[in-house]
């Protein structure tokens, strides 16, 4: 398994790690396979969308925050309620097929680490299997 380090700045972050994940997929010396990204945390995630315009992300971080605030009734003592929500919303891993050791993406489509209680030092596990 190798690992991605993820610094964050502020409470909510979505973090374009398209090129550490391209690195790891050619580091493993796998050219035909799926490669498997998981997040590690409860307050973090990874999804796949559009890494060309960065108003996406704005909007994804807007929307996420409107259906699921900071402050709301929660119950969890620890006030971090909504991050654990949303990176549910999110999800904890994506896969994507590799060929000729590349990462097979659609033409807009990028994979984003999502920091949901930031900011905080994250890692990002990354298996390549070949197949
Ligand atoms: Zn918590």
């Amino acid at each position: 398994m190798r690992r991605i380090q993820v610094s964050t700045q502020s409470r909510s972050q979505m973090v374009n790690i398209t090129g550490q994940v391209q690195r790891e997929v050619q580091a493993s010396g796998i050219s035909e396979g799926i490669c498997v990204v998981y997040v590690p945390h409860t307050t973090a995630g990874v999804f796949i969308n559009e890494g060309a315009d960065p108003s996406v992300m704005e909007d994804m971080e807007n929307t996420l925050e409107r259906m699921v605030p900071w402050n709301g009734p929660y119950r969890h003592g620890e006030g971090n309620a909504a991050a654990h929500v949303k990176a549910t919303l999110v999800g904890e891993s994506v896969t994507v097929i590799v060929e000729d050791a590349r990462l097979q993406l659609g033409t807009w489509q990028a994979i984003f680490f999502a920091e949901f209680d930031g900011p905080r030092s994250r890692s990002v596990w990354v298996r390549v299997i070949q197949g």
